[in-house]
């Protein structure tokens, strides 16, 4: 067979291609930002652009079902600088959450917020609506607007970062109730932070009491029993209002129980977890947590050893959908105070494929076929995005992430695009296992650790094309 196209984009030759159902030694055929073919045959169309992956693998770009740009409070991370980062790491679409001045709780505000996206970002992006009481009857007109999903906060923010939160939050289980019967009819996926807040405010209270300021203290605030309670909660009201439910950033060997049974039973119920929860634990807030042991802060906690033997268990065995990065840098003055006081999150970005080629797949903890399904296509397909993002076959967008799990670096400051201002954990750690190309939509974002800045603006909005309702 011929090629009808003498020219095209964009080639991509001798890597080994990596989706969920086969590995194949191929070249990949791109133009006007598609996949037109995979091929074996000698004579290719000549392209503007060749990539040589020759002993490397090409993976779809990775999907991130949870990320924070937080601008236009530019304090943490912004539009521009979070991108690249994001390019840098392999990630070619961020699913972004609606915390935001203000938070996105209408149509008004969603389509302001595609337009800032659009102009400065670099990688694609879908925008999440908030799922609050406040604005319960505005969940319909945020989904025709083009949201992948509505985010739920299962308590009320502080006074203090109300305007952020705007529609993000239900206080009780009635109102949740309310809230995912509504997002229900819409077909679109309810994600939820869900550790239980009664709980914690009750231990967090106690715990300051007794005049603990060390960073277990803040470990024991939230025990594994707040996250099961929560997911047990949101299960439940999912099945009763028919709401595809979304567990955020889950940490617990509880939690993953849980999702075993839902799975078993065929409930519409999916998860997530993050990078710092398969290799960090309660321990490190000591080693890697800074001079207050704060950079390793975040909310739900890093747990235990046990819990990351059976995290890395529930992304084989199909209990956890996908890694997400919940990305949220936040600069040395929010995480150098008190424990209590310090900000939680934990910059992702970059660090997150590097760690899980190092940890997972050299660490035979989990396979590159695994692996492309729960940080690529599993993603796709909850935010009705597949097969246009998470999959390599003709048709598709060209987003690939190239990586060579032989290179070794170690994780410095200087390397990163979230830099010099952000508290991160891993500096000095050793990784092996590189992306070497990011390649969003046919075009080269990403070469060697470098990112090609000036490429700012070539992301889009990504819409549900498919709202799935299985
Ligand atoms: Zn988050």
């Amino acid at each position: 067979m011929g090629f009808s196209l003498t020219a095209v984009d964009l080639v991509i030759k001798n890597g080994k291609i990596v989706t969920s159902s086969f590995i194949v030694e191929a070249d990949i055929v791109v133009d006007q930002e598609k996949i037109v073919a995979l091929t074996k045959e000698a004579h290719l169309p000549s392209a503007d652009t060749i990539v040589d992956a020759k002993g490397k693998f090409v993976l779809p770009g990775m999907v991130d079902a949870h990320s924070h740009l937080h601008e236009p409070d530019v304090s943490k991370t912004d539009f521009i600088t979070g991108t690249t980062a994001a390019a840098a790491g392999g990630w070619t679409t961020l699913l972004e959450m609606p915390i935001s001045l203000p938070g996105v709780w209408n149509q008004e505000v969603f389509e302001a917020r595609v337009k800032l996206a659009e102009s400065k970002c670099l990688v694609d992006i879908g925008l999440y609506g908030g799922g609050g009481i406040q604005n319960v009857d505005r969940i319909e007109e945020l989904a025709a607007a083009g949201a992948i999903g509505f985010k739920t906060f299962m308590n009320e923010p502080l006074e203090s970062r109300a305007e952020e939160f705007i529609g993000l939050w239900v206080a009780n289980s009635g109102q949740q109730f309310q809230v995912m019967r509504e997002i229900a009819k819409t077909g679109l996926p309810n994600a939820v932070h869900s550790e239980d807040a009664d709980l914690i405010t009750v231990l967090t209270k106690e715990l300051q009491e007794a005049g603990r300021m060390d960073p277990m203290a803040y470990i024991e605030s939230r025990p594994n029993v707040t996250e099961a309670l929560a997911v047990s909660k949101v299960r439940l009201l999912a099945q009763a209002t028919r709401c595809r439910a979304h567990i955020c950033h889950m940490h617990s060997s509880e939690g993953v129980k849980i999702l075993m049974d839902a799975k078993a039973k065929e409930e519409q119920l999916t998860a997530e977890t993050c990078p710092h929860y398969l290799v960090l634990t309660a321990d490190d807030m000591e080693h890697y947590g800074g001079p207050h042991g704060t950079y390793v802060k975040c909310a739900p906690p890093v747990g235990s050893k046990e819990d990351i033997i059976s995290l890395w268990r529930g992304l084989n065995n199909g209990a956890i959908d996908c890694i997400a990065t919940d990305h949220s840098p936040f600069p040395h003055e929010q995480k150098e105070t008190n424990i209590w006081d310090a900000a939680s999150g934990i910059p992702a970005f970059q660090t997150t494929l590097p760690l899980l080629l190092t940890y997972g797949v050299n660490q035979g903890k989990i396979d590159l076929q695994q692996l492309v399904k729960v940080t690529s296509e599993n993603a796709a397909k909850i935010f009705g995005l597949y097969p246009q993002k998470g999959e390599i076959q003709m048709g598709s967008d060209a987003d690939f992430v190239i990586i060579d799990l032989k290179r070794e670096a170690t994780i410095e400051e200087q390397n990163l695009y979230t830099r010099g201002a952000y508290a991160v954990p891993y500096l000095g750690w050793k990784v092996k296992g590189l992306p070497t190309h990011t390649i969003c939509r046919g075009t080269v974002i990403m070469e060697d650790g470098v990112v090609i800045e000036e490429k700012s603006g070539h992301g889009v909005l990504v819409r549900p094309t498919q709202p799935n309702t299985e």
